[in-house]
């Protein structure tokens, strides 16, 4: 069931977009998501054990896979969000009310 409930950072009313339990802040849950896709895409980017590796060097440091993702995040994050059946909301500053 989705209901209103109270904007975690101004207590305005909103509806959620999704079904939550009474607890749960959308907000959190959300980082959390992000959190765990940065885990994930930083365990997928791992390089192999050949420290000469030609194909593993763009990935073979920390701060050289910090800027990887980085850099992905730029690329995709845009994409994605405009993509989003949520990317407007009605509630947007810019929309004209009449
Ligand atoms: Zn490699």
């Amino acid at each position: 069931m989705v209901r209103q409930r109270q904007h975690p950072r101004c207590g305005v009313e909103v509806k959620p977009p999704v079904d939550e339990d009474d607890e749960a802040d959308v907000w959190d849950i959300a980082d959390g998501l992000l959190a765990g896709a940065i885990q994930y895409w930083l365990f997928s980017r791992q390089p192999c054990a050949n420290p000469q590796c030609e194909d593993c060097l763009s990935v073979n440091t920390a701060e050289a896979r910090l800027k990887e993702l980085l850099k992905e995040l730029l690329k995709l994050a845009g994409k994605h969000a405009q993509e989003s059946e949520y990317y407007h909301s009605p509630s947007d500053a810019n929309v004209g009310r009449a």
